[in-house]
């Protein structure tokens, strides 16, 4: 696979089909134009670099089944691309596109030396079930199916892996064990990160890291909005890596977590979930709906809930002109990629509430990924500790000096942590001779 720093001008030409508009291209426009870029400038930013679809023919309980997918690579000015692989039965080259681009904008604002990258890969597990004639949920089912996927990805990217070309990760549907797969593919440690335990060159916190971050970010707004975090309640959608590590660190701090969806439903009590047994309840069934700790909730019943803070930790553009009106909360903490719609954001804002950027709230991952990555290539190791405090100080480093650009330009917390990532991404492209310093007429 090449290492092409020939940028993609006719990218959509190639493909034959324009990117829809999206959000975080939208941003890094208006970023580029408060910073006064080049137009040429500015679209290099946004365009990917380069886009691989594939088809996998995978061997699955002596049955193949092709799978589709994309990996997408958006920038590496500052560092090899960076970004988790996505299992999900509806992702596609531009959903994964704006993705990448995320990474991108995550990794400089954080200031770590990644680019950004993607791996979108269509897989429809209740298709699945039913092409085998199983009943949902099988855990053993759905670990094997994940397995065999990601070792053909893992053989069929082999190359740019063990390059360090693009360095993937987990990301919503994977997790450690699918991340097992890529090394087994590589035999390299540095090659992927979100290792699990006792995986050459797994680090410490990395499964936690994503969680710890959300849960400090959460923090810091309590600390702003002047909560008294003693009544402070929260929700959260989702219930996966994210989602359950979020909660489980709040919860020992003490915060009253009053209610948590997934995909199957969710479960409130008012005076605060037994985190511990739901998280005992959801590896036993896959899923926190059922959980007699509390009384039945919807993902719709979640957003309306008389909370101090919401927490998207599932899928994105959850909150838009649909739910944002009937959001209580005083702030929400973007743990999801994207949770909010520029509509959503219009409404959040003339509702006085607060949004923490999720670019800055869920990097403790890819913050935590850079410690695997350098660790694995030296073989340095570190404590849990010192990765979960490194990731605090990253998190909180990165939204200081949002606040100060937000102050200076008058922008919300998401422009202004856009800002300062185009700023440093451009500054590396322009280092690098990617762009021109005239402007093309
Ligand atoms: P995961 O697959 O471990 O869990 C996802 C959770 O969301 C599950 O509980 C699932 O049931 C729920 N969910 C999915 N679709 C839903 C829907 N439509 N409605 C309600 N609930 C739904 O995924 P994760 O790793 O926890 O990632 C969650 C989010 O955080 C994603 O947006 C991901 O891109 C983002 N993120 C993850 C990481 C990471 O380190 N894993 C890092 C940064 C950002």
């Amino acid at each position: 696979m090449p290492d092409s720093m020939m940028l993609n001008h006719d990218m959509e030409g190639l493909i034959g089909s324009r990117e829809p508009d999206n959000i975080s291209g939208e941003l890094i426009r208006r970023a580029g134009a408060r910073l006064g870029l080049s137009r040429e400038a500015i679209g290099e930013l946004i365009k990917p670099q380069n886009i691989y679809a594939f088809r996998l023919p995978v061997l699955l309980y002596g049955r193949v089944v092709n799978i589709w997918g994309c990996v997408v690579l958006h920038n590496n000015a500052r560092g090899p691309y960076k970004g988790g692989v996505r299992l999900a039965p509806d992702v596609d080259i531009w959903e994964t596109t704006e993705l990448a681009r995320l990474m991108t904008l995550k990794t400089a604002v954080t200031d770590i030396e990644f680019g950004g990258g993607k791996t979108g890969i269509r897989l429809d597990m209740s298709r699945l079930y039913k092409i085998y004639g199983r009943t949902p949920r099988d855990p053993e089912f759905e670990t094997n199916v994940k397995r065999n996927v990601l070792r053909d990805f893992g053989l069929e990217f082999k190359d740019i892996f063990t390059r360090h070309i693009y360095i993937p990760a987990p990301d919503m549907g994977t997790g450690p064990l699918e991340m097992t797969q890529i090394y087994n593919a590589t035999m390299d440690p540095a090659s992927v990160t979100g290792k699990p335990q006792g995986i050459q060159g797994w680090l410490p916190g990395r499964k936690e890291s994503t969680g710890y971050g959300v849960a400090a970010s959460t923090l810091k707004a309590i600390d702003i909005l002047g909560l008294d975090p003693k009544s402070v309640k929260v929700a959260i959608q989702g219930f996966g890596n994210v989602g359950s590590h979020t909660a489980m660190f709040l919860h020992e701090k003490g915060i009253k977590i009053v209610g948590i969806t997934d995909i199957n439903g969710g479960v409130y009590n008012k005076d605060g979930l037994d985190i511990e047994k739901l998280l005992e309840y959801a590896e036993k069934t896959m899923t926190v709906a059922g959980f007699d700790g509390g009384v039945p909730l919807t993902n719709e019943e979640l957003f309306s809930l008389d909370v101090d803070i919401l927490i998207p930790a599932a899928t994105g553009h959850v909150i838009n002109k649909d739910t944002a009106p009937i959001i209580k909360a005083k702030a929400v903490v973007g743990a999801a990629n994207m949770p909010v719609t520029p509509d959503g954001m219009e409404i959040l804002e003339s509702k006085g509430i607060m949004f923490f950027p999720d670019i800055i709230a869920n990097a403790g991952g890819v913050i935590a990924s850079q410690l695997e990555y350098s660790g694995s290539l030296s073989a340095r190791q570190r404590t849990k500790e010192r990765v979960l405090e490194i990731v605090g100080e990253k998190i909180e480093d990165a939204f200081e000096r949002t606040v100060e650009i937000a102050r200076q330009e008058k922008v919300n917390l998401t422009e202004a942590a856009i800002q300062l990532a185009v700023m440093r991404v451009h500054d590396a492209m322009m280092q690098r001779g990617w762009v021109s310093t005239t402007t093309i007429a």
